[in-house]
């Protein structure tokens, strides 16, 4: 392997993010984002971070993904960055469904495309898209090794009694029903960034890490190992999320679709894109929640207590799996950046060693802190994630084992 760039990519059904990156310190040489993907209205923002200077956007219609990586590769050449440059050591891909069957990073074949399709059952709107990318990305460069890293990966290490749901076991296997868990790349990164944050080795600390962006996950990791996680067979399952309900009596789908008169779909839609924080008091932003309550806005303050009532809970339940935490460690969007639900969350926890420092939850920051007091006996840390950074490295590091 001669290059020591990877460049990530992440495509979802009408979007296309991507980063370039120089492994050799693991900084960033490009990052953008294509929007709105066969429509009339597409955009390009490409931000040229090596090369300095204010992001370029470019908007008019970009048809396809193909048509958008080709739109990619033209801005990285406009910087020295041409995607058929020899420094380029591979690509890797984010792909949200592994099944049980991926359990690590894997090298892109046609074997391994087979295997991601035939999850689609499972993942009906992200693999479908995943592969897309990955298919646009190997017609541009079939000679580049192209690695799929895989958002369920982290998880396969959870025992049996917590990726089973309690129903029959002919009925989930026939179909494949388990506990697979999601965001792993970034569960992976920012335990291991914990444990790093307290001088330890990853075998070493139990951590729960609580990824609260839009999307919400919390784990248990023990000894750098997922034992259990809160979304499921897809990502609705566990927190309140921005627009999605997390956990729900079952029996509430059968309600609605038998007394409610509601289709499949409509119910789908209603938990997946209407409820959460959103479907709760209108707004799925936390900081315009948090203004909305500073206001005296009622139904904002039941969302923000519904929604750290859930975490709270989660909390407990994962101190409890664990039974010793050295951790509890928030991340992504509203976990690195909201101090209000960094400190209800734990509030009340004292009993269980967990406790925020007022002044240190105060301060704003971009690097891992922590952000209990000294005499805590668990730390509360909080732990900016980078999930592009994890998958480049976990693809470059595979690539280099291969070479
Ligand atoms: P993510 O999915 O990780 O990008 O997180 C997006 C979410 O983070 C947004 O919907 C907001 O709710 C939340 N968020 C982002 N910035 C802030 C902030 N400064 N304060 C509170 N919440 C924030």
């Amino acid at each position: 392997m001669t290059g020591t760039r990877v460049l990530v990519l992440n495509s979802g059904s009408s979007s296309l993010k991507y980063q370039l990156l120089d492994m050799r310190d693991s900084s960033r040489l490009a990052a953008g984002l294509v929007e709105r993907i066969g429509e009339q209205t597409s955009r390009l923002k490409h931000t040229p971070l090596a090369a300095g200077g204010d992001a370029r956007e470019a908007d008019g219609p970009i048809a396809d993904h193909d048509a958008a990586l080709k739109a990619v590769a033209q801005e990285l050449a406009r910087d020295g960055l041409g995607l058929d440059s020899p420094d380029l050591a591979a690509i890797g891909h984010r792909v949200v469904h592994g099944g049980m069957f991926f359990t690590e990073p894997t090298v892109i074949d046609d074997a391994v495309i087979a295997e991601i399709e035939r999850l689609i059952p499972v993942a009906p709107l992200h693999n479908p898209a995943n592969l897309t990318g990955i298919r646009t990305a190997r017609a541009l460069r079939p000679d580049l090794p192209q690695v799929a890293v895989f958002d369920t990966a982290f998880h396969t290490t959870m025992p049996e009694s917590a990726a089973r749901y309690a129903i029959d076991p002919r009925i989930a296997d026939r179909h494949r029903i388990r506990r697979y868990g999601f965001h792993g790349t970034s569960h992976a990164y920012v335990s291991r960034a914990t444990a790093e944050l307290l001088g330890k080795a990853p075998e070493d600390v139990n951590v729960i890490v609580l990824h609260l962006g839009n999307g919400a996950s919390a784990s248990a990791v023990r000894g750098g190992r997922c034992v259990d996680t809160s979304m499921g067979l897809t990502p609705l399952e566990g927190l309140v999320m921005g627009t999605r309900s997390g956990d729900l009596d079952p029996a509430v789908i059968f309600h609605l679709a038998r007394v409610g008169g509601m289709s499949m779909d409509e119910i789908d839609t209603l938990l997946n894109k209407r409820s959460g924080l959103f479907g709760l008091c209108g707004d799925n932003d936390m900081r315009e929640i948090r203004r909305r309550i500073d206001e005296g806005d009622e139904a904002a303050a039941l969302a923000f207590d519904i929604y750290v009532h859930r975490l709270k809970k989660y909390i407990g339940a994962y101190y409890a799996v664990l039974g010793t935490v050295d951790a509890v460690a928030f991340t992504a969007g509203v976990g690195e950046n909201a101090a209000p639900v960094r400190e209800a969350a734990v509030a009340g926890l004292e009993g269980l060693g967990l406790a925020v420092d007022p002044g240190r939850n105060a301060v704003r920051g971009d690097r891992p802190r922590i952000v209990s007091p000294d005499a805590a006996r668990v730390a509360v840390a909080v732990v900016p994630t980078d999930e592009e950074l994890e998958i480049a490295t976990q693809t470059y590091a595979l690539v280099g084992k291969n070479t």
